[in-house]
């Protein structure tokens, strides 16, 4: 049976802004032995081209960008609906500024904020083949009375209110929960017409918007993780994209009088994320030249994590091998993983064990 790997990256390869240097041993180990491997990731809110290159740098390793499953990777499939000239824009949250190695959480480093006000959230949305993605700075240099309680960024341009918003796709971590708690709900309560928002003469026809009432068909909603907190250099934890989710949930449903939020999770540990991981492992094994039946070949699948919520119950629940290191979040305590090791060389010692072909 041949084998693959995903590798978590947070906790497992880099810890806050240092790249472990077992890490770079079991990649060099890993690409010697030919094994097919991606890196898996709730982190995101750039492309994969630019991640794959600073992580290359960093792990002294060729990574492709096709090896990069970011938390937003699998919503490119999404892009079909919003690809040609006629379609509906897409609204993308996530952080306007450049992200780079160690921002899979939004960095307050000037260094990695766009002069050009160039997004890589928006970056990645259009490598994916949205026609037309638009940020939540954007609408509000469009328009700064729907979140009049700070001046918009001088780095994002106004857009055109012609074309409607046709699905809100989360890719990060909101960068303003204010603005964009409200736009959310200002885009359901008008199915995602912005003009019905901004300009004043719709108000009579949308006085009755401002109580219950909101379309029958809620917009399209996608979360890339579902993680409540994450770690820096604090003694608390952050809060995440989860809780994020958990507020919006809970004003949306507050202005609909009862109406629960609807919406589509991706990332760790849900199945679509999985099934996009493997896909990437078998196209990795193709690269390779590892063999021309890789469809139809059984694979066992190994998921690498320092995460129990996520990595271990998300390889385990997917019909993967769990692996657990102790370099991250986990540190003690009871845990579902297959093998608990010590570090991600250790745990690629136990896969490169195995008999494979
Ligand atoms: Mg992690």
């Amino acid at each position: 049976m041949r084998i693959g790997i995903a590798f978590d990256i947070d906790g497992v390869l880099i810890r806050g802004k240092r790249v472990l240097p077992q890490a770079i041993r079991a990649i060099r180990r890993v690409q010697d032995a030919r094994v097919p491997f991606v890196l898996l990731t709730n982190g995101g809110g750039t492309t994969e081209a630019a991640k794959a290159k600073e992580l290359s740098r960093v792990l002294d390793s060729d990574i492709r960008a096709s090896q990069m499953v970011l938390a937003h990777t699998p919503m490119a499939p999404l892009a079909a609906n919003y690809s040609n000239v006629n379609s509906n824009a897409v609204l993308i949250l996530g952080s306007p500024f450049l992200c780079i190695f160690t921002c899979t959480r939004p960095s307050s480093s000037k260094r990695n904020e766009s002069k050009s006000g160039k997004s890589e959230c928006k970056d990645a949305a259009l490598a994916y083949g949205f026609k037309y993605p638009v940020l939540a700075e954007e609408i509000l240099v469009t328009c700064p009375e729907i979140w009049p309680f700070r001046a918009p960024s001088k780095s994002c341009q106004p857009i055109s209110l012609d074309r409607k918003i046709g699905a809100i796709l989360s890719f990060h971590d909101s960068q303003d929960w204010g603005r964009d708690a409200q736009i959310i709900c200002d885009l359901m309560r008008t199915g995602g017409d912005l003009r019905r928002v901004v300009e004043p003469h719709h108000r009579d026809r949308t006085r009755h918007l401002h109580q219950h009432h909101t379309p029958p068909e809620q917009l399209p909603l996608y979360f890339s993780a579902g993680d409540f907190v994450w770690s820096n250099n604090l003694p608390l934890t952050r809060f995440a994209q989860g809780a994020f989710r958990y507020a919006l949930e809970t004003v949306y449903s507050r202005l609909t009088h009862g109406k629960p939020l609807e919406y589509t999770m991706y990332g760790k540990p849900h199945k679509v994320t999985y099934d996009y991981a493997q896909s990437a492992i078998d196209a990795h094994a193709v690269s390779l030249s590892l063999s021309h039946e890789v469809p139809i070949m059984p694979c066992k699948y190994f998921g690498i994590g320092d995460n129990p919520e996520s990595d271990i119950a998300g390889a385990n629940n997917n019909g993967w091998t769990s692996i657990l290191v102790k370099t991250g979040v986990y540190e003690s305590g009871p845990h579902e993983a297959k093998y608990l090791v010590a570090d991600v060389e250790e745990a690629v010692d136990v896969i490169l064990s195995q008999p494979h072909d």
